[in-house]
């Protein structure tokens, strides 16, 4: 698949003008009214509406005229508006392919002018769960209409917070680069996922240092929250480099014990089913005899999970640095409290989330199948480099 930059180094300055200020104008309406955009954007002669076409034609907003006649950004309309300001930067100049999807993000191959390939993550907090949150909470009402965009644009930050600061102390972890609104930029690793990886020539080397990644991130302050074999990525070496950082937690956290217990169980349950491995010499039969079924966190089975009192007691100063980055402790709270709610209402359906669902998917006519040749592989966006936003005002509410 491929995100369809295209567009992009078409669309004229007036245009991203007119994409921008709907991004504004969504800040306290959900859906943006025309004469607001056109007012924000402050063109000439009705300018807003002209442009709009063109905004319309390649779906960077949706128009929605139910209440009134107004416009909201589409989750393209957010991509563009976040990939033409890395390439402002001069960070990246090409798009490529996808090379993954998870359940609340998108990440696609992207190279820099320098010609190095890097991974952008763009965040979609609230993709699948987030509409059925809104309407049963009302923690976000006052910033309801700007919500997905709000959450997706923390998630983006707490990752790159804490993907810096893990890099910085020694942690497997791909290089923070940048971000900006929903995006991370981040150097590529090299290797598979784990879940994809059917034999290890080591598999007691990789256990350890997977293992230990938990108790030394406890060490730091920190709990992962998703340490399983589709966030740790092997390559050849079998050297190990942990991903996904934006459901991480403090261990001060109240449910702390429970989610490290719980990082360190998905560890021994993958381990035992796919390499047939479990430490300290046990067989997996001998070892879910010791409590594999459940976490044994006083450990006293001796089946080697670690107990978290016994790690996490040493608090490690990673939290103050975190704040210091910009990632605050309210930011943390809001996120987690949308997460919580999100995993509490999964399973419930709503017929009237289906149904929006399905017109978000003619938001995502970017991703095209298939890249059939290797000059094509990466789409130049140099053209673009020229296009930027020229009133300071407009940028400056969507600040990094
Ligand atoms: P999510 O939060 O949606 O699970 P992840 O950060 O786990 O997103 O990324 C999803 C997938 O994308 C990963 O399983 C991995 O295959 C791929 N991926 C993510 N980041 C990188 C990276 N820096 N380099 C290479 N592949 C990556
Ligand atoms: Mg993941």
């Amino acid at each position: 698949m491929k995100l369809d930059v295209n567009v992009l180094r078409y669309l004229s300055k007036e245009e991203f003008r007119v994409l921008t200020a709907v991004e504004m104008g969504m800040k306290n309406h959900e859906i943006v009214p025309a004469e607001l955009v056109d007012r924000i954007a402050g063109l000439k002669h009705g300018g807003a509406f002209k442009n709009m076409k063109t905004l319309l034609r390649h779906k960077l907003v949706h128009h929605d005229s139910s209440k009134y006649d107004g416009y909201r950004l589409t989750n393209l309309g957010y991509d563009f508006l976040a990939i033409k300001t890395m390439v402002s930067r001069g960070l990246i100049s090409g798009v490529g392919r996808q090379i993954g999807v998870g359940k609340e993000s998108d990440i696609f191959e992207v190279v820099t002018p320098e010609g190095e390939t890097m991974a952008l993550k763009l965040h979609r907090l609230g993709r699948t769960s987030f509409r059925a949150v809104k309407s049963k909470r009302d923690y976000l009402k006052h910033r309801n209409s700007y919500s997905w965009l709000y959450l997706s644009r923390l998630a983006a930050l707490k990752e790159y917070a804490f993907m810096k600061a893990l890099g910085e102390h020694g942690f497997p972890v791909p290089r923070a680069v940048d971000w900006n609104r929903h995006c991370v930029l981040m150097t590529l690793v090299e290797g598979y996922p784990l879940v994809q990886v059917k034999k290890l020539q080591n598999p007691e080397r990789a256990f350890d240092t997977i293992l230990g990644l938990i108790t030394r991130l406890a060490e730091h302050g920190l709990i992962h929250c998703d340490f399983n074999e589709f966030n740790l990525m092997v390559d050849d070496k079998e050297n190990i480099t942990m991903i996904d950082f934006p459901q991480m937690v403090s261990v001060s956290h109240c449910n702390a014990e429970m989610y490290f217990d719980r990082d360190v169980e998905c560890i021994f349950k993958f381990f035992g089913k796919r390499f047939n491995f479990s430490p300290s010499g046990l067989s997996k039969v001998e070892s879910d005899m010791n409590g594999g079924g459940g976490v044994d966190s006083n450990n006293e089975e001796g089946d080697g999970r670690p107990d978290f009192e016994s790690v996490a007691g040493g608090l490690g100063t990673l939290d103050k640095e975190l704040s210091a980055s910009g990632f605050t402790r309210k930011n943390q709270e809001v996120l987690e409290k949308f997460v919580e709610d999100a995993e509490g209402l999964e399973e419930e359906d709503s017929s009237e989330e289906e149904e929006e669902e399905e017109e978000e998917e003619h938001c995502i006519v970017h991703l095209q199948t298939e890249v059939d040749n290797v000059d094509e592989h990466f789409s130049d966006l140099s053209a673009f480099n020229m296009l930027s936003v020229s009133n300071g005002e407009q940028e400056a509410g969507t600040e990094s």
